[in-house]
């Protein structure tokens, strides 16, 4: 069967689908979600625990360096981190405007805020082009494994570097960790832009001296011309936002970093302290490293849900219709833009879809003009700023309690009120520092319909 054919007896035989080619807000449910110990062998043969620590003792290598670099990693020793941060206020604003109860404590992970390109991007991203940036140093021969990585600031690394090209398409933030990680090293950069992209972020790479290339098209299309061409060019190498591990892992390292943040802000996540952690989601590179991450520490303890545009639920549909990234959102008639510009994506990466397809709780979708009314409440009320496209996050402590399908989740998972009230719900702030003011300007005076 096509997937055309398959998306219209989708569409006929269930609601959420129904819901999501009218552009109603809804929630998924993984129907082939499985216990963890089900998961663990099939998935270890992809990602191993090994490789999530080898990322982590990497990265500690490149911290002398990247301390050097970027003195706001200072306070971290080199390590790129974001706060975790209670919001209590926006919880109470939230629940009186919408008329619904966030059980538990409520966080927010401030990925938006990271150092470096403010945006959960710079996990995934600054790990992969420094990982590329090491495999071509070992490999000339210009450092050894034992040497201070400090060694990358040095001028005839950049002079090495500078024979060498980095390439990524993206819709925006990817684009930017890349670009700027990329153009610190000393590597020639070209970053391919789709339509939904940001002018801002265009801007802010050109004048680091990043080569932007600017597609009519999707994000799609955008990542697959940046491939076609980058293969073209031995000395280039392609960040795939579709297929690439090294970004994935940079991501799961997330939980770990967490997973001590939480302890010292005394956080118990056991089988009476379930933690249930909503991730905005675009191609699903970044939020699906992130539940893989939280899913291998914490198991069956913690609920991962991602949150999509009504407009753009490609990593719903990949899931569901068990087509993974053949599917794209216009097979199930959904066309046009998003303000959310960093999860405009209308088809899923491979191979997120295919390794969380037993590991994600479920996926909401969220309409773009409730991310401004987000924003505004999140500034008014605990006084942070993060971009519209991160604010799509807070539809799932509403809409779980709210929708059927949200209830009967909680009920099936033995999430009962007793349990929710020493729960922990976090939701994740994927970018925002580097908006400049004018765009925030415009940001907080929108309002659509
Ligand atoms: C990229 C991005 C996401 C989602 O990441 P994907 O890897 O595309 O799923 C979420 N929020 C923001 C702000 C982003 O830029």
């Amino acid at each position: 069967m096509s997937i055309k054919e398959y998306a219209k007896e989708m569409i006929e035989r269930d609601q959420v689908f129904r819901d999501i080619a009218e552009q109603t807000e809804t929630l998924w449910i993984n129907d082939k979600l499985l216990p963890f110990e089900m998961t663990d062998a099939l998935c270890q043969l992809v990602v191993t625990d090994e490789d999530i620590e080898d990322t982590e003792r990497r990265l500690h290598k490149f911290a002398p360096y990247i301390k050097k670099c970027f003195p706001e990693t200072a306070e971290d020793d080199g390590l790129i981190e974001s706060p975790l941060a209670d919001i209590p206020e926006m919880k109470r604003a939230l629940e009186e405007k919408y008329g619904t109860e966030i059980p538990g404590r409520f966080m927010l992970k401030m990925d938006s805020h990271l150092p470096i390109a403010g945006s959960v991007k710079v996990r995934g991203g600054i790990y992969e082009v420094l990982k590329h940036a090491e495999d071509l140093a070992l490999e000339a021969g210009l450092i050894t494994e034992d040497d201070n990585y400090e060694r990358f600031a040095d001028d005839d690394m950049k002079e090495f570097f500078g024979k060498h090209t980095v390439q990524v398409g993206s819709t925006g933030n990817l684009g930017l960790s890349i670009g700027i990680m990329s153009a610190f090293l000393g590597f020639k950069v070209k970053v391919h832009m789709s339509a939904d992209a940001r002018q801002w972020k265009k801007d802010m790479l050109r004048s680091k001296g990043v080569d932007v290339i600017e597609y009519e098209e999707d994000y799609s299309k955008a990542v697959s011309e940046g491939r076609r061409l980058s293969d073209l060019d031995p000395t280039s190498y392609f960040v795939d936002d579709e297929y690439s591990l090294p970004l994935f892992l940079g991501y799961a390292v997330a939980a770990g970093r967490m997973k001590k943040q939480l302890e010292e802000k005394g956080v118990t996540v056991d089988g009476d302290h379930p933690m249930i952690i909503y991730v905005p989601c675009g191609v699903g590179g970044a939020p699906g490293g992130v539940c893989y991450g939280f899913k291998r520490l914490f198991k069956d303890d913690v609920h991962i849900f991602f949150c999509e545009p009504t407009l753009f639920p490609s990593v719903l549909l990949g899931m569901a219709s068990d087509r993974f990234n053949e599917v794209n959102v216009s097979d199930f008639g959904l066309t046009g833009m998003s303000a959310a510009d960093g999860l405009a994506c209308a088809s899923p990466s491979g191979l997120v879809t295919r390794i969380c397809r037993n590991l994600l709780s479920g996926d909401f979708t969220v309409r773009d003009a409730i991310l401004f009314d987000y924003m505004r409440m999140l500034k008014a009320t605990e006084d942070i700023f993060i971009e519209p496209s991160s604010c799509a996050a807070f539809i799932g402590p509403l809409n779980i309690m709210k929708l059927d399908a949200g209830k009967t989740y909680l009920e099936k998972h033995g999430l009962t009120a007793e349990k929710l009230a020493n729960a922990t719900q976090v939701c994740w702030a994927t970018g925002g520092r580097l908006v400049p003011d004018e765009i925030w300007d415009k940001y907080m005076n929108t309002y659509l319909e």
